[in-house]
């Protein structure tokens, strides 16, 4: 069993690269630890007049380059520890898009989904309530994450005018359309990712027909990316969700597969109810349940981890067969496994960069919300992938230069230009 925990694998791998872009004396431990961390308990009435308690955080990890920035998560294993190397990893990933934020991330310790909607709204206005001295368009500027979408977005930006009495739709991002939210942020993580894989395909003239591609996870950014893939003509071959998956050597629709998981809840739900599935129309169609540790595995070419942190490990790395993988998710390769995959040669474009169209789109979102302009469908689109191309762009003549992996690369980019920022405030 490794007792790694997500802030030490983090501090594993800016520790490897702190040493490779070798820093002046006493800069080595610049990045230790966040500014702030901001914790809490929060307290709602649940409907049967009961009270209900749950830990949550706010961790601001650098705010050198601008505002604190990073999403908020409602997860049961939500703990300080990850929430401050998530917010670690913001703090590179704004970095990395070059937008004018910091770093942060947000964490409540509940499990959502055993919440009516009344109680998940309850959860999110009285996280404000606990943290609103420590948020603001200027400080620092929420959105959503594993767990929290756009209406959670509009009850916080609800209640923090509210307690403020001010007017500030750039406070948080993520929001609903129809209240000062932007155009494509809702698909932004995906399309950011595409934009990379496709130039990355490009760049090594495949053929995105001959590219069979696994996705673990079909929330926001994987059932979007999938459907990018597949409109692309990639042969997207198993999708999972949190309760496992579906696989098709001759590849699967994932609109299909998005219409029975909103049906059913699951993306098997076609073929399946609970463990019960009807093999008989699976074999038909030519398709096979697996499990989420099997699609990992999986004989493809491109893996996308797209749900959760620390799902590639010395345990499976060495079994992976997709020579690219695009990390959507945050953290999904431990800093053993990334040793693994560069002796193996197979490239890992990490999340840092990967996943930053949704940041990148919400710093769209905060620029609109502070000017009062509403960008076209073409505008963000056309921005987003002039962002995320040269940032793909930096981190790759930094691997070439410096000889270092796409993750090495990324931090090294990503922490010198916040080091840049800490020296011209005069903090270093
Ligand atoms: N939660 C997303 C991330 O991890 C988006 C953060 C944001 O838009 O501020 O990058």
């Amino acid at each position: 069993m490794s007792t790694s925990t997500p802030f030490t694998r983090f501090q594993k791998t800016l520790h490897t690269v702190l040493q490779k872009i070798k820093l002046e004396d006493g800069q080595n431990t610049l990045f230790d630890d966040p500014q702030f961390v901001h914790k809490k308990d929060i307290t709602i009435q649940s409907g049967n007049g009961s009270e209900k308690k749950f830990h949550a955080f706010r961790v601001q990890y650098n705010n050198a380059r601008g505002p604190f920035k990073g999403g908020i998560r409602f997860h049961p294993d939500a703990n300080e520890d990850e929430v401050k190397a998530l917010a670690a990893l913001m703090s590179i990933k704004t970095a990395v898009v070059n937008i004018p934020f910091g770093g942060a991330k947000g964490g409540v310790q509940v499990n959502p989904k055993h919440l009516t909607s009344k109680e998940v709204q309850e959860v999110a206005r009285e996280y404000v309530k606990a943290f609103h001295e420590n948020l603001g368009p200027d400080i620092d500027c929420p959105a959503p994450d594993v767990n929290t979408n756009s209406d959670i977005m509009a009850w916080m930006r609800d209640e923090y005018e509210k307690i403020t009495r001010t007017y500030s739709p750039a406070m948080i991002t993520g929001k609903p359309l129809s209240f000062g939210g932007s155009v494509g942020r809702d698909t932004a993580t995906a399309r950011g990712g595409f934009f990379i894989l496709q130039e990355m395909v490009d760049r090594l003239a495949l053929d995105p027909g001959d590219m069979r591609v696994a996705i673990q996870g079909f929330g926001n950014a994987g059932a979007n990316m999938a459907q990018l893939l597949h409109q692309a003509g990639y042969i997207v071959v198993a999708v999972s969700d949190s309760q496992g998956g579906i696989y098709s050597q001759e590849g699967i629709d994932p609109i299909r597969i998005s219409k029975y998981k909103s049906k059913t809840g699951s993306v098997t739900g076609e073929y399946c109810e609970g463990s019960v599935c009807d093999i008989e129309r699976m074999k038909m169609d030519d398709v096979a349940k697996i499990s989420n540790e099997e699609l990992l595995e999986l004989d493809c070419d491109i893996l996308i981890p797209a749900a959760l942190d620390n799902v590639l490990t010395k345990e499976n790395a060495n079994r992976v067969k997709a020579k690219y993988i695009l990390e959507l998710a945050n953290g999904p390769t431990t800093p053993e496994a990334d040793d693994v995959f560069e002796k193996m040669g197979t490239r890992v474009i990490p999340d840092v960069l990967a996943n930053a169209g949704g940041v990148t789109v919400s710093y769209f979102e905060w620029s609109q919300g502070r000017s009062g302009e509403q960008w076209t469908d073409e505008q963000v689109d056309e921005r987003l992938k002039r962002v995320m191309l040269d940032a793909y762009k930096a981190v790759r003549r930094e691997a070439r230069r410096e000889h270092m992996t796409y993750r090495e690369a990324a931090f090294a980019v990503g922490i010198k230009r916040m080091l840049d920022a800490m020296q011209v405030r005069g903090w270093i």
